[in-house]
Order: C-alpha cells, then structure tokens, then sequence
C-alpha cells in the first residue's frame, strides 16, 4: 500500500509487557510489509497514571526485541510533538472546532448525580451511560456548580468500523456509550479526543493496537467525521491472556519483556513465541522480527485472545 503510515503508540504506567509487545510486533511487520512508515508516539496524558522513566524503558525495550520506527519522539519527524503532553494546544484546537459546530455540551454532573440518573441500569465500559441532563440545559447565563466536564452530544445512528483482524461492527453509540466526555472537569483531555485527533494529523493510514480498543473505534470514527475527516483503518491484534484464559496482571511474573532481557534471554526467542501465538511462525526457536516481514498478513493473525507458551 502506497504511502501507509503506522504508528505504536505505548502509554508510559509500567514496563513493556507481552501484550504491549504483541501490538508493538503487529504494528512493526504491518508498517515495514507495506513498505510504509512507523510513527511511534508516546501517550502520558493521563498523568496522574504515568510513571517516571517509563516511557525511556519501553522505547529501550522495544530497540531490544528489534523493532525501529520512522518517527517519534526520540527520533524526530515532520509531524511532532510525538508526546501527547506536549500536544495539548492541538486537542483544544479540534474541540473548539467541534464547539462552535454545536456537537458539544458543558456538563458539570457529579459522578453521585450521574450514577444515579443513568439512563442505563448496567453501566457501560466507561461507567454508567450518562442521561444527557446537561445537554437539555442550554444559554449562555448558565452558570456551573463544579467546572465542567465537555461531552459530545452523540448524534443518533450506527456506526460502523471495520478491522482488519477483529471483523466488522456497527454500533450505536447514543445507546451503548451515551454521551462521552471529550474533556475532563480538571482539564485532562480524553484518549478518546486526544487520539483521534493524534492519528489524522499525523496522518496515520492504519491504527494497529490491542483488542481491548476495538470498542472505542466507533467512538473514535464518530469524533474523525464530525470534525470532517476521513478515519483511519483499524486493526486490533489479540488480547494476550495469561495461559489460564485469565487476564494478564500488569505485575505478574513473566509478563514484563524486561524481566526476560534481565534473565539474560535472547530477544529472538521471545520474539518466536510471541510470532507463534499470534499465528505468524511455527513453533522456530528463534526469529528475527525481519525474518517475519514477508510472512506478514492479517489474515493470519488470530483474533484472540492468545497465550504466550514461555515454558522451554
Ligand atoms: N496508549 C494506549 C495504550 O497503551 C493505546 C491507545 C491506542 O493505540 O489507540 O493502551
């Protein structure tokens, strides 16, 4: 594909683990099969979630399993910053945007309020689904109890996302998220802005990140076509489990590539076992992440979730 752009895009709250690193191999061998470009970008808006030294460790762990980029924030690149902390002045830019379009609301509902009046009786992914209380209050003599909070005021409809790996959605959203928070009351911009705003001035062609985000794709189409643009591709490499079926603990033994590099492991070893759950290798003893490129194909990626077999 002519001019694809990738991107792997870490949140700097721990260590590399093996789930990230799937992504991360997944994003690579699409990037360099395509004879396209990898944007790496470095997600720390959450702040109060990001640890110190982190982001170093993950671009360091990523260099020893063999994986390069084009772009990023230790390398430079056309479309910078690549850290979304330094980004900010962009997501302000695409909200006001979406503003003065009449696509958001101020809401200043407490989470009491919001639990207690949600439309829903099951919570969604992201809490309870929020009653649109605030969108009926309208005018500019409003005044707010605590800052508000910014929702985008969902239009009716479906959605539908297509991805590479995962299959087809269509979701609508007004019922299954409601209207989400776009910005926070403390002034934290949301992923689910900032990322999308991100991927198309980076000019990403094909988002590649975990299962657990396949459900925000609708979210994140929505937020690209009200601000007039055309979204990305998407898609989703497998959710890794622990070998139970379990989810993976972040701090589990095992799940850290660290903790392998630290073990005195051969990077290509780990790179086999990750190739093989993902459905890319056979069970080799070592591989080369350039070894696979021309193996590359979505078609051969499972799904999910996987296992990573690590016993020798
Ligand atoms: N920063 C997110 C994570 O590390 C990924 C977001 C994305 O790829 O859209 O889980």
């Amino acid at each position: 594909m002519a001019g694809y752009r990738g991107r792997f895009a870490p949140s700097p709250t721990g260590d590399l683990h093996l789930g990230g690193a799937c992504t991360a191999l997944c994003a690579w061998l699409a990037a360099r099969a395509s004879g396209g470009r990898l944007v790496l970008r470095m997600e720390d808006l959450d702040t109060p979630r990001v640890v110190e030294g982190s982001a170093e460790r993950i671009l360091d762990d990523l260099r020893w399993l063999g994986f390069d980029w084009d772009e990023g924030p230790d390398v430079g690149g056309d479309f910078g910053p690549y850290v979304q902390s330094a980004r900010t002045s962009h997501y302000e830019q695409a909200l006001t945007q979406l503003r003065k379009q009449g696509y958001t609301y101020e809401c200043d509902c407490s989470r009491a309020e919001i639990s207690r009046e949600a439309s829903a009786p099951h919570p969604g992914e992201e809490g309870p689904i929020y009653s649109g209380r605030c969108r009926k209050i309208v005018g500019p003599s409003r005044t707010f109890r605590r800052t508000p909070a910014t929702r985008l005021a969902v239009p009716q409809g479906i959605v539908r996302v297509q991805d590479a790996v995962q299959g087809a959605r269509e979701v609508d959203v007004a019922s299954e998220t409601g209207d989400f928070v776009l910005r926070r009351g403390d002034g934290l911009f949301a992923y689910q802005l900032a990322v999308v705003v991100d991927d198309l001035e980076m000019g990403i062609t094909e988002v590649v990140r975990g299962a657990d985000l396949w459900s925000s794709s609708a979210r994140q189409a929505l937020i690209a076509m009200l601000l007039g643009a055309q979204p990305p591709a998407w898609a989703h490499a497998p959710l890794v489990v622990s070998e139970d079926g379990t989810r993976l603990a972040k701090r589990a033994h095992g799940v850290a590539v660290r903790h392998h590099r630290e073990e005195g492991r051969d990077p290509r070893w780990l790179v086999a076992r990750m190739a093989h759950a993902l459905g890319l290798a056979g069970p080799e003893e070592r591989i080369e992440p350039r070894e696979l490129i021309s193996r590359f194909s979505w078609e051969k990626v499972r799904p999910g979730p996987i296992s990573i077999a690590l016993g020798d």
